[in-house]
């Protein structure tokens, strides 16, 4: 059994719903707990709406590759279309850590690029563990979270686990 961390995107389509439906999915492939669900301004192209993101800690006995072919089938089923980079998506679903595991393949980087630099992945990882660290890094100390562009839209209660 390994634990995961999963970061959830969404800002086409209805995005509470297809997070909703997301979070149903993952509870197909072990336990889930929830993070809190927060709004943000995209990354890239600023010419997108908003996002709504939040983070799912996931037990399963998958290997990181089987777990990835399962996100991007989920990414999938949800209609998403790659328009440009870090374009519009009704469903992004990115395995931010996977035990403690670093994976460098074609495929996959893990920890995932992004997740020291992304407040919109951090706020949500110290939600499910506020001691959490990255390597040596402590999340609850970054910088990135100390004038957060994320908003909170909701408590845990959004997923209706
Ligand atoms: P970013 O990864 O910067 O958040 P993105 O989520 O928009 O950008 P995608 O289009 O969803 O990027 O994914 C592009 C590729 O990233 C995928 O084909 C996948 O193989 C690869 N990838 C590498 N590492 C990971 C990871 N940890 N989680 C999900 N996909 C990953
Ligand atoms: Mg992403
Ligand atoms: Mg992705």
């Amino acid at each position: 059994m390994t634990i995961t961390y999963i970061g959830l995107g969404s800002n086409l389509g209805d995005s509470r719903q297809i997070l909703r439906e997301a979070v149903q999915k993952l509870a197909m492939l072990g336990a889930v707990q929830v993070s809190k669900l927060y709004q943000s301004p995209p990354m890239g192209p600023q010419d997108q709406p908003h996002y709504l993101n939040a983070v799912v800690r996931l037990e399963t006995d998958l290997t990181a590759l089987a777990l990835l072919d399962q996100l991007q089938y989920f990414e999938q089923e949800s209609g998403r279309v790659r328009l440009r980079r870090w374009g519009e998506r009704t469903l992004d679903l990115d395995l931010l850590l996977y035990g403690q595991e670093n994976i460098q393949n074609e495929r996959l980087s893990v920890p995932h690029v992004g997740l020291l630099e992304r407040d919109f992945v951090v706020i949500p990882l110290l939600d499910l563990d506020v001691n959490m660290q990255v390597k040596t890094q402590q999340l609850k100390d970054l910088s990135v979270i100390q004038h957060p562009t994320v908003l909170l839209l909701d408590d845990e209660s959004w997923a209706n686990i």
